[in-house]
């Protein structure tokens, strides 16, 4: 397998990329799906953060309420550090197993980690690919597409790792700031560039 982080900031076209390099062929590992998978209710992690944090933190149905919890972290260090703490081994593990799984194929194995560039252990990937965009138009992306606040939006961007630290660790560059079939032409020579790390001697 050949394995190719990707990033970028929140409203940058990351899921948008990471849809089109899978209808490419890639297999996408996509942590926050994992996240979600791990805090199923009846979990061990499900189970540890009601321990933390309390019943109010699930909904009518038994599931997790995400907005309840993200209420209890947005101004809460130590709150997010636990929650951190509780969530990020398992996602880790998770991640680990579906590697080992992938480890003896062909694949391109495309890791969509939000927080690639922030993350302290960041696993061992190929090449680094980010989605730019200037934050102001994933900002008005990001209100106008998916309704969401810009104020909720500013926040979550500040504790994102800044556009200049996900750039200074590209490998390779998507530019998001044009049209959607800008992006697929983008995504077209990011892939060929991921080919080209899979076969570095083809063409010597
Ligand atoms: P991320 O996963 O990085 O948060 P998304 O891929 O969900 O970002 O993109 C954020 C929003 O912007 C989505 O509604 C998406 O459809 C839209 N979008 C992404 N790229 C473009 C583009 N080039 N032009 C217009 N809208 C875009």
């Amino acid at each position: 397998m050949l394995v190719i982080g990707l990033t970028g900031g929140i409203g940058s076209g990351k899921s948008t990329v990471s849809a089109l390099l899978a209808a490419k062929g890639a297999v996408v590992v996509d942590a926050d799906a994992i996240v979600r998978d791990v805090q199923q209710p009846g979990t061990p992690v499900f189970d540890a953060m009601v321990e933390r944090f309390g019943p109010g933190i699930v909904a009518g149905d038994g599931a997790l309420d995400r907005a309840a919890v993200a209420e209890v972290v947005f101004n809460d260090a130590q709150a997010l550090a636990d929650l951190n703490a509780i969530v990020h081994p398992a996602v880790g593990a998770e991640i680990v197993r579906r590697m080992e799984q992938l480890a003896d194929t062909d694949e391109v194995v495309v890791l969509d980690v939000p927080l690639l560039v922030e993350s302290k252990n960041a696993y061992p990937v190929a090449g680094l690919l980010v989605v730019d965009v200037d934050p102001e138009l994933a900002i008005r992306r990001l209100v106008e597409h998916r309704g969401m606040s810009e104020g909720d939006v500013r926040a979550r961007m500040a504790r994102q790792a800044s556009r200049d630290e996900r750039l200074a660790r590209a490998d390779h560059v998507i530019d998001n700031s044009g049209t959607l079939d800008d992006l697929r032409a983008q995504v077209d020579v990011a892939w060929d560039w991921i080919e080209n790390l899979k076969a570095p001697s083809r063409d010597r």
